[in-house]
């Protein structure tokens, strides 16, 4: 058994391989444009309203930072709640000129401890998720959250500390500027889209961040919780790949 092939295994998607071909069958749609869902058409604006919001450091003053900068800025961070209840802040890791940006939801402990997003049991199954797709966490890929310091007990971030912390998310982006960004749960992707929407519902669609691709898929934290929705999640990889790969 080869690498990848075991990885497969360890997703419970071996040997329920997806080709190319049926996989294009789930239906990359039209870019944002002429997407039939209409919240696609109405991201961008609303997330510039979230952003808008209480904002960490103002939105639009943010858009001036390069990397170092805004790394000492969310260093700084205090706006919301939650930087008083954790260890440290979580930035981001990877290729800063990565392709490919996947989007979680906050840190939890271990992240919280090593200062590193994804590197815990969820972690080791997106790491393995990637490989899958022959990527690499590092190798034109960018791994970040929603908000960037550990909401306690792993809740959910609240409304107010997304607001806060989305500007910081926004200015990476831009930094970054990738080719799809991969958001992963209802979390990451309500977030980042704006609205309140089911993952079924968003999952399948090809939708609009500020003038970049985005799609959704399932949270690796989910997915060790309900192992048989990861062939779910494996489409939606196959998917993606399908988008990059024009
Ligand atoms: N879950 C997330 O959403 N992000 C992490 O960094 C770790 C677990």
């Amino acid at each position: 058994m080869d690498r990848r092939e075991a990885i497969l295994r360890e997703l419970n998607l071996y040997p329920q391989w997806i080709s190319r071909a049926s996989a294009a069958r789930i239906a990359p749609q039209p870019p944002a444009a002429t997407a039939t869902d209409p919240g696609a058409m109405v991201t961008a604006g609303q997330i510039q309203q979230a952003s808008a919001a209480p904002a960490a450091g103002g939105g639009t003053e943010l858009g001036k930072l390069g990397w170092a900068e805004l790394k000492q800025r969310v260093r700084d961070c205090t706006v919301c709640k939650l930087r008083a209840g954790c260890t440290q802040t979580v930035f981001g890791v990877g290729d800063e000129k990565a392709d490919w940006l996947f989007v979680g939801e906050g840190p939890g402990a271990d992240e919280d401890i090593r200062g590193e997003p994804f590197v815990g049991q969820a972690g080791k199954l997106l790491d393995n998720m990637l490989m899958a797709i022959k990527l690499k966490r590092g190798s034109n890929v960018y791994i970040a959250n929603i908000v960037k310091c550990r909401p306690p007990g792993n809740r959910n971030p609240e409304a107010d500390e997304i607001a806060a912390c989305m500007p910081y998310l926004q200015r990476q982006i831009e930094l970054i500027q990738p080719k799809l960004i991969v958001a992963l749960g209802k979390v990451a992707s309500n977030a980042l889209l704006g609205r309140e929407a089911t993952l079924a519902s968003l999952r399948g669609k090809v939708h609009d961040y500020r003038g970049v691709k985005l799609i959704v898929t399932y949270h690796p934290a989910y997915l060790l919780r309900s192992p048989a929705e990861k062939a779910k999640a494996w489409q939606d990889l196959c998917m993606a790949v399908d988008i990059m790969n024009g």
